[in-house]
């Protein structure tokens, strides 16, 4: 969904760059989010879309160019902080404790919370039901599916108060099936009204929410758009093929 552009962006990269040593990870990126978009960010592995990520939520420092929320150059302000103005991420990497149950991580995730806790139990059934894991709150985290571990990845990004939802390869593993259930999910939350900035590699998962797209390359924005635009791009075509 696009969400409102007769309003300033509520997140902008300004040229941002990222380097590690002598590799420019990500390379004057400038991308535009504004309030209820939901945008997905696609590319070839080592293209840089986590490191944007990182910067984005403050993990990462840029080395030169600007994080702006709402008008404000949050570049170096520290993740607690932004988490407060409303940045969640599910990280690409698993952050489940696999020896507690699904309800104990939800409580781990919700008491990282400043305020606001009236009904502790309500609150994680409600995330727990935004993503279909409600009745499995008693499980051991180990022992639910993979599918059922990534969309509680999900929930716990969902315990904290949410105005920016970031998901890094929310789908990574899953069968077609489980990937077609997580997009109706991420579609559901940003019918809700969340601004959701999604990573993903492969296609049919884009296909099935017909997201505004930006496509990274080398650490560079290569190309964006829709995505019948996308398809048709014989560029894009040739970096997933590998041959750029
Ligand atoms: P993507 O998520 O698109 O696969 P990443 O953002 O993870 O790409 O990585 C982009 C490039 O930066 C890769 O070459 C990767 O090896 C490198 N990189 C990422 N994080 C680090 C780090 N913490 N230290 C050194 N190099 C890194
Ligand atoms: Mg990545």
């Amino acid at each position: 969904m696009s969400g409102n552009r007769a309003q300033e962006p509520i997140l902008r990269l300004v040229d941002v760059t990222k380097r590690f040593g002598g590799l420019t990870a990500v390379n004057k990126v400038n991308l535009d989010i504004y309030e209820g978009d939901l945008h997905f960010l696609i590319g070839p592995n080592g293209a840089g879309k986590s490191t944007v990520f990182k910067t984005i939520v403050g993990y990462h420092k840029p080395d030169s160019g600007q994080v702006i929320y709402k008008g404000q150059d949050i570049s170096n302000m520290e993740p607690y902080l932004r988490a407060r103005l409303g940045f969640s991420i599910k990280f690409q990497t698993p952050s489940v404790y696999p020896d507690l149950t699904v309800g104990q991580n939800m409580t781990v995730a919700l008491n990282r919370r400043r305020s606001g806790i009236t009904n502790p139990e309500q609150e994680i059934a409600d995330r727990l039901h935004m993503v279909g894991l409600h009745g499995v709150e008693d499980m051991l985290a180990s022992r639910i599916s993979h599918g059922q571990r990534q969309w509680l990845e999900i929930a716990l990004a969902l315990a904290v108060d949410v105005e920016i939802l970031l998901l890094d390869e929310p789908n990574a593993g899953m069968t077609p099936d489980e990937t077609f259930r997580t997009a109706d999910i991420i579609r559901e939350l940003n019918r809700r009204g969340m601004t959701i900035i999604v990573i993903a590699h492969d296609m049919e998962f884009v296909r099935a929410l017909e997201p505004e797209i930006t496509v990274l390359h080398l650490g560079k924005v290569f190309t964006e758009g829709r995505l019948s635009e996308i398809e048709r791009n014989k560029e894009v075509q040739q970096i997933y093929l590998g041959k750029k």
